[in-house]
């Protein structure tokens, strides 16, 4: 057997882990921060109608451009985002995993810098990793909110290429302020990336930083159809900036990137919008529901905008992240000290969430 070691590897990837959560066997998997509620049948039916008719053409390449696609994603952000976007500014990926490593492709690279407030999504490092960008850490304060004067100053001073904001922000949940966002752009000559994977989970007047991309041509937004849409399956993510963005964006996408069943499915999940969204209600209800049980166990969290709550304080969270699945529900140990993170799901799993949580917060807390 060949050892990784072995290999002529890139020196800065060396001693590197591949990203994921652990896939343990559980009665209750909420750590993966996915929507557990199925697809509407009625979706169902139609996606078997759609990717069908899409498989008559799969001798052909797919729409490049993916320029049907692009503006149902565009007519879905003008009608709840907060502002009229067009098709020609959203661009879209498997996966906003792959939206951001082509933003870094364009943007990053080699003797360049992206820098990002942690603790935050882990993949943002990993990614500038892979396209030898430099990474910076920026800090957050004791509350995991971000500092704007603090924020601002070290931006002014690293001068990065490209800066990530996450907001919500994962794993801590909260959304960060339009004012922040503002003023980081305004201290970046960079792009400044605001990952809004679980923007449509925000709490009721959290605003979008859609908002700000009207005279921002270094502003991108990235969003996923995996979280609220429930289709983490699908792997389709997308941006909206300006379309100066999309078309540096596609000087390093890979031709026909985007299947064309892919294409077909999102399309189809689009037209279902009102139906899939319908779940996020009920998602955020139960989000609402652990964060006002915390307290009658000893227990405290993070302000949540997203369907995933940061909950401690824990003496030893590794070991309440065990006493937890011992009981049959995974929850996910981000490795900040005393916290863990809970996915919000069905009320069945908030029950049985709950439920473990009371054996086990006395022992551990
Ligand atoms: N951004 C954030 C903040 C995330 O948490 C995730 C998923 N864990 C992603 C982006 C990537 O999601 P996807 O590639 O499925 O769109």
């Amino acid at each position: 057997m060949t050892e990784l070691d072995e290999l002529p590897l890139r020196p800065e990837l060396r001693g590197r882990t591949p990203y994921g959560a652990p896939q343990l066997p559980a009665t209750h998997r909420l750590n993966t921060n996915e929507n557990p509620h199925p697809l509407p049948a009625e979706l169902l039916a139609d996606l078997g109608e759609s990717l069908g008719h899409a498989a008559l053409e799969l001798n052909r390449y797919p729409d490049r451009d993916a320029v049907a696609l692009r503006a149902d994603l565009a007519a879905y952000l003008s009608r709840t985002g907060g502002v009229p976007v067009e098709p020609a500014q959203v661009w879209a990926a498997n996966g906003s995993n792959e939206v951001l490593q082509q933003v870094l492709q364009a943007f990053g690279g080699a003797g360049r810098t992206a820098l990002g407030f942690t603790p935050s999504y882990s993949m943002h490092p990993i990614i500038a990793a892979g396209t030898g960008t430099a990474w910076v850490d920026g800090h957050r304060a004791a509350d995991f909110t971000i500092d704007t004067d603090a924020a601002v100053a070290h931006v002014q001073q690293m001068r990065p290429d490209v800066v990530f904001v996450t907001s919500p922000n994962n794993p801590t949940g909260t959304a960060v302020d339009l004012d922040t966002v503002a003023a980081l752009y305004e201290a970046t000559e960079g792009v400044l990336v605001v990952d809004e994977a679980y923007a449509e989970f925000a709490r009721t007047g959290t605003p979008s930083s859609l908002t700000l991309l009207p005279g921002r041509p270094r502003l991108v937004v990235s969003r996923t159809m995996s979280k609220a849409f429930g289709m983490a399956g699908l792997r389709l993510g997308y941006l909206a900036a300006d379309p100066a963005v999309v078309d540096a964006i596609q000087l390093v996408r890979l031709p026909y990137h985007l299947s064309s069943l892919t294409q077909a499915a999102a399309r189809t999940a689009l037209a279902h919008t009102d139906a899939l969204l319908a779940t996020v209600d009920a998602v955020k209800a139960q989000r609402d529901r652990i964060v006002a049980a915390l307290p009658g166990m000893g227990l405290t969290s993070v302000p949540s905008d997203a369907n995933f709550i940061l909950f401690g304080h824990f003496a030893d969270a590794p070991a309440a992240w065990r006493a937890l699945l011992d009981r049959g529900v995974l929850v996910r140990d981000v490795g900040l000290p005393g916290w863990l993170r809970v996915t919000a799901g069905t009320a069945e799993e908030t029950d049985a969430f709950l439920t473990a949580l009371g054996e086990v917060a006395p022992a551990h807390r």
